[in-house]
């Protein structure tokens, strides 16, 4: 019977911690831990996953604030609004969400972003110290897997973790981080990508195997063997009729068919999703910590099964 990973209760338990210690640090440092969201024309993905972190923010006593600026921002108007929340001591945090419009450098605006505010974990001087092993925020939804995986009771140590996507977002950055010589890492990680020549043989060797293609279906049931974990980091919205809203969402793996052969699936929704905003309050947290140089740290494992 397959073991369905359902981030809800891991995300849970994360944000109750990461509440207990905004609390603290305000007692204790008088410190409120602090996220400012930009948000760049009207993506409805994007909205819906900003009012999620802001309730979830609110939530675990974290300020929170969203710029929405027109899909029409120039490059230069969006700079100056990261500039200015650069200096703002309220915030320690800060969220650009993306994508941004096409006429907009991702790059660009990434980069200007403070390294010590980067709770996404994406400016080059952030990526550079995973790289090197020496993490300061990582990137939060590859946290957001390692942590779920760790929760559910799934060592990583010697693993052999399939990836299948290269993207700066989740596939590098994941990578980066579970190949280090650190607790709750130390795998053996393969990289797959659309380069890539045999994706089913590859797959089929992983004892553990992590789909962030951005493609539905992108792993099917012949693709997979039994003792395999799959997490499914895809959140794709494909067009339903039967469905109020016109469109479901669904992961990048075949679910129906991937399922019945694997010994655990994380389902999508569900799964990585709410993981990704517990790391995002984690980060934010961490961020505040940094300031006054009180520590942070994650909440310990649960013994057994969770
Ligand atoms: P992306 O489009 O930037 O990158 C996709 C990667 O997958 C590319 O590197 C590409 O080489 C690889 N790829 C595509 N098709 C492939 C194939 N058939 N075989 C092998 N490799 C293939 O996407 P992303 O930003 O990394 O996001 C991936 C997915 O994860 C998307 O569905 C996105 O919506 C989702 N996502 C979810 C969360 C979350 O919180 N759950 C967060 C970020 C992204």
């Amino acid at each position: 019977m397959v073991r369905i990973l359902q981030g809800g209760p891991v995300a849970e338990a994360i944000r109750t911690h990461v509440g207990r210690k905004v609390k603290q640090l305000q007692q204790q440092h008088g410190v409120t831990p602090g996220l400012a969201a930009i948000l760049v024309g009207d993506n409805p993905a994007s909205s819906v996953y900003v009012r999620n972190k802001e309730r979830a923010c609110r939530q675990a006593g974290i300020l929170t604030e969203t710029f929405h600026m027109p899909a029409s921002t120039s490059q230069g108007e969006l700079l100056q609004v990261v500039a200015r929340l650069n200096d703002d001591l309220r915030f320690h945090g800060i969220l650009v969400q993306l994508p941004l419009p096409p006429h907009l450098e991702e790059a660009t605006v990434i980069n200007a972003v403070h390294p010590s505010k980067d709770i996404d974990g994406l400016h080059p001087i952030n990526m550079g110290r995973l790289a090197k092993g020496e993490p300061a925020f990582v990137p939060c939804t590859p946290a957001g897997v390692q942590q779920l995986l760790l929760w559910y009771g799934y060592s990583l140590e010697g693993k052999h973790v399939v990836i299948c996507g290269r993207s700066n977002i989740v596939g590098k950055p994941l990578a980066l981080l579970l190949l280090q010589k650190a607790p709750g890492a130390n795998a053996t990680v393969t990289v797959c990508h659309t380069g890539t020549v045999d994706l089913a043989g590859v797959t089929r060797q992983a004892d553990i195997l992590v789909v962030a293609a951005g493609r539905p279906n992108t792993i099917t049931g012949e693709m997979v063997q039994e003792p395999t974990v799959v997490i499914d980091v895809g959140i794709n919205r494909v067009p339903d009729t039967a469905s109020e809203r016109g469109y479901r969402l669904t992961g990048d793996v075949d679910f129906d068919s991937v399922a019945p052969k694997v010994q655990a699936i994380s389902p999508v929704p569900g799964g990585v999703g709410p993981m990704t905003i517990a790391m995002l309050l984690f980060n934010t947290l961490k961020a505040a910590c940094h300031t006054v140089g009180a520590p942070c740290s994650l909440p310990p494992l649960p013994k057994g099964d969770p």
